[in-house]
């Protein structure tokens, strides 16, 4: 049995982590939600710092 299971797209900006999903848009944010078999969550994240300071400046 394939496993389908899907992450969403725009979980870097929109979630703190990523929002996995068997469905075909995010439950969370209905971004698209797309395959997750080459894992897109790398916790060296070179932007994360960055990404996160950015986040609290905007809030
Ligand atoms: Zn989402």
């Amino acid at each position: 049995m394939k496993s389908d299971i899907r992450v969403c797209s725009a979980w870097r900006e929109r979630h703190d982590r990523p929002v996995y999903t068997l469905s075909v848009d995010c439950p969370d944010c209905g971004a698209d939600a797309v395959n997750s078999a080459p894992a897109p969550f790398d916790p060296e994240d070179p932007y994360g710092e960055y990404r996160r300071s950015l986040k609290r400046r905007n809030r």
